[in-house]
């Protein structure tokens, strides 16, 4: 059994119920490499007063299905400057924890963290801890990008486009599309206000284009704030020939010639231009191989994903368990 696995390298993955539910998503329990007990909730919304509080809550970036949230209300919570920058715009409250620098350690509750970039969204995070078996541990939240991450024993990963039957888990971003619907110009796209709209600023941006670009309040603010080298942004109603939306806002664009959306899903009114914020199965099987893990957790999204990449996984490449897998356990201080 795959969960025996996790056992004889010193991790417990711990679903905590709460309630009638369970809480989202998942937190680790081992001994750190001092031989201290440790708990670490990633990706979940604060437990209450009379639950056992974990050592962190770690957020990896600032998605609204990884919950931060309600974990920033905590003064254990930890995040990226740019997730707790993203969070403070998108929710209009107070980030209270702690935060750092992708690619620097830090401290949380006395044990040390390091953290790798992931190419998901600006500030993105993945978590890295040995414990007192020297066995080495890595939470990846949603992965673009695996090239920084590092090897690793026990792999806690996502499976977003995890279905390696399924022809929509196949894809690449297509930045042509992109750049010529840009150059025939009176062109609205519809991205995300956070992550996809800084993607398609700095994709733009790469590919020579240097005149302003319009954007919807929200995505202007987020770009501003998180984007360095944006070159020059204005609101979407300034007359900028190239425009930047939220998907939901296109059907307000109608002085606009071209309407797009950038995703990678296909159940939009408008045409679509294929740029995701994932890496495709591929990439996710990449990654393994990459971190040269023995043991996965396939911790997100909601959804078949998850099992279907952890049979695929245990069937070919290495030990792996679904979220869903492990029986949710009640959490008392
Ligand atoms: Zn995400």
């Amino acid at each position: 059994m795959a969960s025996d696995a996790f056992k004889e390298l010193g991790v417990t993955p711990i679903r905590v119920a709460s309630g009638r539910g369970v809480k989202p998503h998942v937190s680790l329990g081992f001994n750190d490499t001092d031989g201290k007990e440790r708990f670490f909730s990633v990706d979940t919304t604060c437990f209450s007063k009379k639950m056992l509080q974990p050592d962190c809550y770690l957020i990896t970036h600032a998605h609204s299905d990884h919950y931060g949230k309600s974990a920033m209300k905590s003064n254990l919570s930890a995040a990226s400057t740019e997730t707790a920058e993203a969070l403070e715009i998108l929710h209009e409250r107070e980030f209270n924890g702690l935060s750092f620098e992708v690619g620097e350690k830090f401290y949380a509750g006395g044990t040390e963290v390091s953290t790798f970039h992931t190419g998901h969204t600006i500030g993105s995070t993945a978590y890295y801890w040995e414990n007192e078996n020297g066995v080495r541990i890595l939470v990846t939240g949603d992965v673009k990008d695996y090239s920084s991450l590092p090897c690793c024993d026990v792999l806690v990963t996502e499976a977003n486009y995890g279905n390696p039957h399924d022809s929509t888990c196949y894809f690449e971003d297509d930045v042509n599309s992109l750049i010529e619907a840009t150059d025939r110009g009176n062109v609205v796209f519809g991205a995300y206000a956070f992550g996809k709209a800084q993607r398609a600023v700095s994709l733009l941006r790469n590919s020579g284009f240097d005149d302003a670009i319009g954007m919807s309040s929200r995505s202007l603010r987020l770009t501003q704030s998180l984007l360095p080298d944006a070159g020059e942004l204005v609101g979407i109603n300034d007359g900028a020939d190239v425009c930047i939306v939220a998907p939901h806002e296109l059907s307000t664009t109608n002085n606009m010639l071209h309407r797009f959306v950038l995703t990678s899903s296909n159940y939009y009114y408008y045409p679509t231009i294929q740029i995701s914020d994932h890496t495709d199965v591929r990439g996710l099987l990449g990654m393994v191989a990459h971190c040269k893990t023995e043991t996965a957790l396939i911790y997100h999204p909601k959804g078949d994903n998850p099992k279907i990449f952890s049979s695929y996984l245990n069937g070919k490449v290495c030990n792996a368990i679904a979220l869903e897998d492990i029986a949710p356990t009640k959490n008392k201080s």
